[in-house]
């Protein structure tokens, strides 16, 4: 509680006189933060892109233990939860883009399985204090019972292979939201990052992923997604697409970012942007190819990871952290700080209103700025919007209530009867 907004070091370092008459401004502030921290308590506050699982798939790794990001790249676990007032989210199924050939695809598949059978196996050893959410009436659910809501998503679509009907199984699974592509055009469609623009937008199977979403129940996801594609999902979709985990091109110009006539679109389509807080997508970053060749060089030391013994995992990414610092001192880069990452969602806010942008902070996914460098800062961004006017029904969308609403016109809009789900559909 109040972490963060104690006494600032100047104040503590001025004089007896000065300190006198600064408290009832200290007094006020706490009152503040009190206010705000109980406030956003009083929410059901869900993140619509966490890479958390990416941990789960790490011998030792346990959720119910308070990690750092600064020894081991953890962001998001049990007791930061608690901390920051974060209830749950969707949890990425995330998958690398590889080579578009039969084994690549194939391999891609069984990795996204993989990690879906690790985010149940979470779940499952954790049931006292995780439960998977499908429907959007589960989230009040499973707060009210004190339990961190876990939905499922999927970050880049490449594991469908040549087979967009492997949806359904994803489906089946608990996933309720999905994105085409990642860093590289694939076999679906072009991706923001990739210069190539292969298909134009969707390819013909893109076009087939999209309307299985719609049938389905899934919410399409355009984070990562050229513009072109952002643009045929939205006049292709029966119902409102998400940006997951996006920023603002009027505030930094980055592919990754949206402009604000299609983020105006979006909006009048019932949809919703989750405000991203990766660093490079906030401010400008100059590129430095001898540092990213450094930083591929110590992630690539991780890649045998989930076949090491707890210990050994445990050493490797302590490694990999001091390797990340030493790094960090000798290539510095800039970093977006809080104020950076609040410009994005208040540039949003004015734009389209409180209805239309959420938090996809991206945590464990490159997120983290100054200032909130994990989810134990999540509280910050109500006590931010507080400030500026906000209040708490406001809160309420913008922490969940969006995009649980974008999931039920998803879910409510289905082009076909609901298919019989596999296992586990009833929520618990
Ligand atoms: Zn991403």
């Amino acid at each position: 509680m109040n972490k963060g907004l104690g006494m600032s070091r100047r104040t503590m370092l001025a004089g007896g006189a000065a300190l006198v008459a600064a408290a009832p401004a200290i007094a006020r502030r706490r009152g503040h933060a009190d206010a705000a921290r109980a406030l956003h308590d009083r929410l059901v506050c869900l993140d619509t892109h966490l890479d958390v699982p990416m941990h789960f798939v790490r011998p030792g790794w346990d959720i119910m233990r308070r990690h750092s990001h600064d020894t081991d790249f953890s962001q998001v676990d049990y007791p930061r939860m608690v901390e920051g007032g974060l209830d749950g989210g969707f949890f990425a199924i995330y998958t690398p883009q590889g080579p578009l050939t039969p084994e690549g695809m194939n391999a891609a598949r069984d990795t996204a399985l993989l990690r879906a059978a690790a985010i149940r196996e979470m779940v499952a050893r954790n049931s006292a204090h995780f439960a998977l959410a499908f429907a959007p009436d589960d989230a009040a659910r499973l707060a009210a019972q004190r339990k961190r809501i876990v939905y499922q998503s999927i970050e880049n679509s490449y594991p469908l292979a040549k087979d967009v009907t492997l949806l359904r199984g994803f489906y089946a699974l608990g996933v309720r939201m999905a994105g085409p592509v990642h860093f590289k055009d694939n076999q679906l469609g072009d991706s923001a990052t990739d210069k190539n623009r292969t298909w134009k937008g969707l390819s013909p199977m893109g076009h087939d992923w999209l309307a299985l979403c719609n049938e389905l129940g899934v919410i399409p996801d355009a984070s990562h997604s050229s513009d072109e594609v952002f643009d045929q999902m939205l006049a292709g979709s029966k119902t409102p697409i998400i940006l997951s985990h996006s920023g603002c091109r009027a505030v930094h110009d980055h592919p990754r970012n949206i402009d604000d006539q299609r983020l105006k679109q979006l909006a009048d389509a019932g949809g919703t942007i989750q405000i991203n807080s990766l660093s490079e997508y906030l401010v400008t970053t100059p590129e430095n190819p001898d540092r990213e060749r450094a930083q591929g060089a110590i992630f690539a030391k991780l890649r045998g990871l989930s076949a090491m013994t707890p210990a050994q995992a445990t050493e490797a990414v302590a490694d990999a952290a001091k390797a990340m610092k030493a790094l960090n001192r000798q290539y510095p880069v800039p970093r977006a700080t809080f104020e950076d990452y609040m410009a994005h969602m208040l540039h949003a806010l004015k734009l389209v209103g409180p209805e239309h942008v959420g938090v996809g902070c991206d945590w464990d996914g490159g997120g983290g700025v100054v200032g909130m460098e994990d989810c134990a800062s999540d509280w910050k961004i109500t006590a931010r919007l507080l400030k500026e006017g906000y209040r708490e029904d406001d809160l309420r969308k913008i922490w969940g209530g969006n995009v649980l609403r974008v999931l039920k016109a998803a879910q409510d809009g289905r082009t076909k009867a609901p298919a019989p789900v596999a296992s586990g559909g009833g929520g618990e």
